[in-house]
């Protein structure tokens, strides 16, 4: 139901409670407009909420002290590398100029304290200004729901008290002694994407934003072509004096849209259930230009039954990392071949899956099969089980690489040629069909007692039983939508701005393109340009005054 109260006429109209539209909102309410943030969902936070909250800031003050060599200049350099051709060189350069200010901006006006994630790799570090021995990725510190009152469980998601170093992925257990568990318990800190919001939503709350759940906004409100307000689901309508601001996610929700915008497969994605396009569809109404339509922020995921849903990300869906990436396992297709490295950024393996084989006329590798051995399961242990512990029913198994083959359907003698080609390639240390361990991400995820070095992910399936599962194509959320200028204010198809319409986070024609920069490669964006949105809409954007 509804909780729509008559509000009158405010400054600006802020709708999406992800990171974006909570940066865009303080942003403006600190600018001196008064804001009202509408969520389509019963709880706050979007995707945001279930992710790390780790944001990708090239050139952050946090690298001071740490032995970080960074800079505007490379960051440029980076971004231009591995453009594409797709980010539009004015974005690298707001992007890059904007997030001194805006960290500054963090910690004098707001209760969000950013830092580092010590070392982790740019993700794709060799290329020209990289950092292979990371620095741009930054996470929020602890923060206590004790100071969100009525807030504190109006968000999606569930509590996790930990930093990105603590975590499997960032080089930790995922587990904390049970004394810093239960002090972090009693004080109701968070950590990651939720500890991230935490922070925001109480420098919302201070600064006076009004926020409102289960508020499903559905058509903009327009008077002689500028947007002036908006009308929602239970048939009220809003008005906005300087603005509206679309921060309504991407679309990966919408079967339709994804059929008929992405470049290929995204099933089971991961991300909030509520980003089913909306923003996209209003901003398409009004005559929005559209830009960066067919990428996503890909990710490989694998779905696992029957599990409670709490730690996949809410609903049996987990993302595949540090699984892909440990020693002892490979992804096969259903020729029974290695297609791509394995250990190679989620981002980036969207194109693996997308590979289209033209005589078959199908995606031959999607989806895939992780294949992995019992030293894995021993050693490592992933998908739902730890180390040591028996391997879930759900998991194929069979007591020879042949055998295996037979029961998930691939050629057995491509399978054990493949095998068998690892297993030679681990002991000569050099994946020299794909690559993988040669990049410094590479391993970052893996087994971290041998990392740097390439047998942090490289080691041979050579004790039985063998395990398979499938793994499809998936993606965190879609990145195209509407064009808009560096300040996210939409454009039309000619290329003008649509007065009083602004738009940001993943419901934007993303501002990296099809680039993934390092961790946090979509929130670092999501921050900076929630940052410069909140600030112009407040002073209501090019064509005020
Ligand atoms: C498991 C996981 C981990 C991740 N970890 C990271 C990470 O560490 N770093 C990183 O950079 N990225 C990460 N991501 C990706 C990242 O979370 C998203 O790209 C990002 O949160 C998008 O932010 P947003 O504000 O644009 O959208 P969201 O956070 O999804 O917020 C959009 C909000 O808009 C609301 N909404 C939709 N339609 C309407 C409507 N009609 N009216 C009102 N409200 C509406 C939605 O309900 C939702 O709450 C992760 C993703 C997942 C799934």
């Amino acid at each position: 139901m509804s909780e729509h109260v008559d509000e009158g006429t405010v400054d600006v109209l802020v709708l999406g409670s992800g990171c974006a539209g909570m940066m865009a909102a303080l942003a403006a309410a600190d600018a001196g407009a008064s804001v009202v943030l509408h969520e389509k969902a019963d709880v706050l936070g979007g995707t945001t909420a279930l992710s790390s909250g780790v944001a990708w800031l090239p050139a952050n003050k946090y690298q001071a002290g740490h032995g970080v060599e960074d800079s505007i200049e490379d960051g440029r350099a980076y971004l231009t590398a591995l453009s594409n051709g797709m980010i539009l060189p004015e974005f690298t350069e707001a992007f890059l100029q904007t997030v001194g200010p805006m960290l500054d901006w963090t910690e004098e006006r707001t209760p969000l304290r950013m830092r580092l994630v010590e070392g982790y790799p740019d993700y794709h570090p060799e290329f020209p200004g990289g950092k292979p021995g990371g620095g741009r990725s930054t996470e929020p510190s602890l923060f206590s729901f004790d100071e969100l009152g009525e807030w504190a469980d109006r968000f999606l998601g569930f509590r996790r008290s930990m930093y990105v170093g603590e975590t499997p992925v960032g080089g930790g257990t995922g587990y904390l002694t049970p004394e810093v568990e239960r002090e972090r318990a009693e004080r109701r800190l968070e950590g990651l994407g939720r500890g991230l919001l935490g922070a925001l939503l109480k420098g919302l709350l201070d600064h006076g934003v009004r926020v409102v759940t289960s508020s499903r906004a559905t058509e903009l409100v327009t008077e002689a072509g500028r947007v002036v307000g908006v009308r929602f689901a239970d048939g009220t309508e809003q008005r906005a004096r300087r603005g509206v601001v679309l921060a309504t996610g991407g679309f990966e929700r919408d079967a339709d849209l994804v059929r008929d915008f992405l470049r290929g497969p995204l099933e089971h994605p991961p991300g909030a259930p509520s980003n089913t396009g909306d923003g996209l569809r209003m901003a398409m109404k009004v005559g929005a230009q559209l830009g960066v339509m067919r990428e996503a922020w890909w990710v490989p995921v694998v779905t696992i039954p029957g599990s409670d849903g709490e730690q996949y990300s809410g609903h049996g869906v987990q993302l595949v990392q540090r699984e892909r990436t440990l020693p002892r396992t490979i992804m096969v297709n259903d020729q029974g071949r290695r297609f791509t490295n394995e250990a190679a950024n989620y981002n980036a393996l969207g194109g693996a899956f997308h590979e289209f084989h033209p005589t078959h006329f199908r995606y031959e590798n999607d989806p895939a099969w992780v294949v992995f051995d019992q030293g894995f399961a021993d050693r490592y242990g992933g998908y739902g089980f730890q180390a040591g512990e028996p391997v879930p029913d759900w998991i194929e198994r069979a007591p020879s690489i042949g055998e295996l083959a037979q029961r998930i359907g691939v050629p057995a003698d491509e399978l054990d040629a493949t095998v068998q080609r690892w297993n030679q390639l681990c002991a000569e240390g050099r994946d020299d069909d794909h690559g993988r361990g040669e990049s410094a991400y590479d391993g970052w995820c893996g087994d971290r007692t041998a990392y740097p070095g390439p047998h942090a992910t490289l080691g041979p399936l050579d004790e039985g039983p063998f395990y398979a599962c499938p793994i499809h194509s998936s993606a965190l959320g879609t990145k195209g939508g509407p064009r808009t200028t560096v300040d996210c204010e939409v454009l039309d198809v000619d290329g003008a701005v649509i007065p009083g319409l602004w738009a940001v986070g993943n419901v934007m024609a993303a501002p990296t393109g099809m680039v993934y920069g390092g961790a946090g490669g979509t929130l670092g964006p999501a921050m900076v340009f929630g940052y410069r949105c909140g600030r112009s809409v407040a002073q209501g954007g090019s064509d005020a005054g």
